[in-house]
């Protein structure tokens, strides 16, 4: 199943369920994506008798809003992809060595933006704002010191999101935080599609064009920290909950790491797209 919130007439955005190009409105059951995340494989189920009831309305005609507007920040892995980890180090003189553990850091969650909203450029914050197409994991059941055999239990589903950075930001200071926060640094979408549509989230074509001409092109089975490994990792002693969204890094190509460096510029589209997910399409537009 994929799971919208979309916006028709100008009316605030509501959840929706969308079946071949059509949107079915699911407000009168589920007033938010958080309800939808809740449900149990009943719930959907019933969800979906509704969604069969109602009339669905063309995809194209509506706008999509972030599928999910997260209670807290949107968790990200780090260097998570060995060719990513390579280049990143080497542009920045550092010695390559991979991750030993997840490294983890966050996007605030005013940070998330929908899957066509543009991407702010101010010079006056940041001129070096960088690409990363990454897969993001949706947690449905709620969950504390999750075994690895027991992680998959605890995902809902998954969308597409690129990580934007803001490079001279990330570096400035011994955090990321901030150069990661920016606003509309966090598009995600188009959709969240449940697990049981993707058997294999270990096996998925991800790419990134800018301006379509393509600047990353890998697949999720070279990350260095698959998804259950992170979901044991995270829920170590810190309950993960329904809602909360990981990214789970980003491959080889990004604009700071190649020769010479790249960064968006504005009118810049950024078309981010994970196989068997969706797409995203963000201009970056100066503020
Ligand atoms: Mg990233």
């Amino acid at each position: 199943m994929k799971f919208v919130r979309y916006e028709v007439n100008g009316r605030s955005p509501q959840v929706g369920l969308v079946q071949e190009n059509h949107v079915y409105d699911l407000s009168a059951i589920a007033p938010s994506m958080q309800t939808v995340i809740a449900l149990s494989a009943d719930g959907l189920a019933i969800v979906q008798q509704h969604a069969a009831k109602v009339t669905g309305i063309p995809l194209a005609g509506v706008k999509l809003h972030a599928p999910l507007l997260p209670r807290r920040n949107v968790m990200c892995l780090g260097l998570n992809y060995a060719e990513h980890a390579h280049e990143s180090l080497v542009a920045q003189g550092q010695a390559v060595a991979l991750p030993e553990l997840p490294i983890v850091f966050t996007k605030a969650t005013t940070a998330v933006s929908g899957p066509t909203d543009p991407i702010p450029f101010d010079p006056q914050v940041s001129d070096k704002i960088d690409w990363e197409v990454e897969l993001a994991v949706i947690i449905g059941q709620q969950g504390k010191n999750i075994p690895v055999e027991q992680a998959m239990e605890h995902v809902f589903g998954y969308t597409v999101l690129n990580d934007i950075s803001a490079r001279d930001l990330q570096r400035q200071g011994k955090q990321y935080f901030k150069g990661k926060s920016l606003d509309g640094s966090c598009p995600i979408g188009p959709w969240l599609v449940t697990k049981d549509e993707v058997p294999n989230p270990h096996d998925l074509n991800i790419r990134c064009l800018v301006n379509d001409v393509e600047k990353q092109s890998s697949n999720t089975r070279h990350m260095i920290f698959d998804i259950p490994a992170t979901i044991a990792y995270l829920s170590r002693g810190m309950t993960l909950l329904p809602g909360d969204i990981f990214a789970t890094g980003t491959p080889d190509g990004v604009g700071f790491a190649r020769t010479p460096p790249e960064f968006l510029q504005p009118g810049d589209v950024v078309t981010s797209i994970v196989e068997g997910i969706g797409e995203l399409r963000n201009v970056v537009t100066a503020v």
